[in-house]
């Protein structure tokens, strides 16, 4: 115990009550403060925040907000929701806009809280607009800061240092969790009336977006991935649209980086383009980043873009360093020639493009399929893998039964990811249909095998 050594404890305790009156009133101001930042970005436009704030929280008094993704899952109450409200971020103005971009996330990117705390609190906010204009030093500065004290960080952070650029760990707690509680854009029964949105943009968290492309706008409506890092994000595949018009992808990716960088702020970030492979409808979309500043778009082809990644054969795994976030990238031909598979460490995602999804799994070199299915289950064993993702659903939700090809409304879909189990299933009905060709198909996948 601390007291033990100290000779006279009421002079050493003696500025407490007065400290802490303090922090009492300082809260109070940070939390207007906060408020006031809300009212004029990220929350405008939809009347007064605090007695939206206030309402939220009367709701949550009474109604504890389901927080499936939360560790342990549970239920967020309102003193869960209060404390890190004004005790812990209110302190800390460097988290006001990650929080503020937690609310702008939740109420228009949609799908689940994306974490605990304020995010969860916070999710059925409506947020007035996407965007809100950078912190202003000015306004760190109008903090009280003398009053600040009772906070040890509070005193850097009132200087203003939110616009200074700070190294997000993408190690230290890997694999991260995200979520996958989201109902996919699935087309409609009439394309021409379809109202969804022509990019469907899901956080999987603060770092990782899963996107996926409107069925009326391409039937195979692939999903692409946007993974961002400390010094440059990647985007895993550009869609199966070249036209900016019907399926804007740049301008989609442009906007969640510049929100993202809103929170991170860096110099010269860059986006790197990669393909899990050439098939169009996984690269129709690179034209539009032609020209975009600090952009790589590698080539698709099978000779660029294992050049890139250094996979000189089959099996043989390279690395991407997007900033302290690493992704391995493993050559995964049987699809296509060129197929790549890209491992996040910083979340144990497994992107596996065509090779793997829940859907028709078309075999183009069965060779190369069944080695690449080894070499993907022993890489899967080795890492820890939280979810297998795919480039498509085709599959309904009855065991082995897809939706026919081309079809543009998928009410019926499982879910997106796939478990390394199934890697194992897949493996087995390689051995079990030997090299038959035509379509064999199994609970949850549907080899298709054409000889060349
Ligand atoms: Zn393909």
């Amino acid at each position: 115990m601390a007291l033990d050594g100290i000779a006279d404890p009421v002079a050493v305790t003696g500025g407490t009550e007065t400290a802490l009156a303090a922090a009492l009133v300082s809260t109070d101001e940070a939390f207007g403060q906060f408020l006031a930042t809300c009212q004029a970005a990220a929350l405008a436009g939809h009347g007064p925040v605090a007695p939206r704030v206030d309402a939220m929280l009367r709701r949550l008094r009474h109604t504890p907000l389901p927080a499936p993704h939360a560790t342990p899952p549970g239920t967020l109450s309102y003193q869960e929701a209060l404390a890190p409200l004004k005790f812990a971020i209110l302190g800390h103005p460097v988290l006001w806009p990650q929080v503020i971009h937690q609310f702008t996330q939740i109420s228009r990117i949609g799908g689940a809280p994306l974490g605990w705390g304020m995010g969860a609190a916070c999710a059925s906010w409506p947020a007035g607009t996407v965007w809100y204009p950078p912190f202003r030093r000015a306004r760190m500065d109008a903090l009280p800061r003398t009053r600040c004290a009772p906070y040890p960080v509070c005193k850097d952070d009132a200087r203003g240092s939110v616009m200074t650029s700070t190294r997000v760990d993408f190690t230290s707690s890997a694999p991260v969790p995200g979520t996958m509680d989201v109902r996919w854009i699935h087309g409609s029964p009439s394309a021409k009336h379809n109202t969804d949105p022509d990019i469907q943009v899901h956080a999987y968290n603060e770092h990782t977006f899963i996107l996926r492309q409107n069925k009326a706008i391409d039937y195979e409506a692939p999903f692409l991935f946007l993974l961002f890092g400390n010094d440059r994000a990647v985007l895993l595949d550009t869609g199966a649209t070249a036209s900016a018009e019907h399926f804007p992808i740049q301008r989609t990716v442009d906007d969640l980086t510049r929100r993202w960088l809103a929170v991170h702020p860096r110099e010269d970030y860059e986006l790197l383009v990669l393909h899990t492979h050439a098939h169009g409808d996984h690269t129709a979309g690179d034209t539009q980043f032609t020209g975009r500043a600090g952009t790589v778009v590698v080539g698709a082809d099978r000779a660029t873009a294992w050049a890139y990644l250094e996979l000189d054969e089959p099996g043989r795994a390279g690395r991407v360093d997007l900033g302290g976030r690493m992704l391995e990238c493993l050559a995964t031909p049987g699809h296509h020639e060129s197929a790549i598979t890209f491992y996040d460490r910083y979340t144990g995602l497994l992107f596996t493009g065509d090779t793997v999804y829940p859907g028709r799994l078309y075999v183009n070199d069965w060779p190369a399929f069944r080695s690449t299915m080894d070499s993907l289950i022993r890489f899967a064993e080795s890492r820890p893998v939280t979810h297998v993702l795919g480039c498509h659903i085709e599959m309904t939700g009855v065991p082995g039964v897809d939706y026919p090809v081309r079809t543009t409304f998928q009410p019926d879909e499982p879910p997106l990811q796939m478990t390394t189990q199934q890697l194992r299933d897949i493996r087995a009905a390689i051995d079990e249909v030997g090299d038959r060709t035509g379509r064999h198909a199994f609970a949850d996948f549907i080899i298709c095998y054409e000889q060349p």
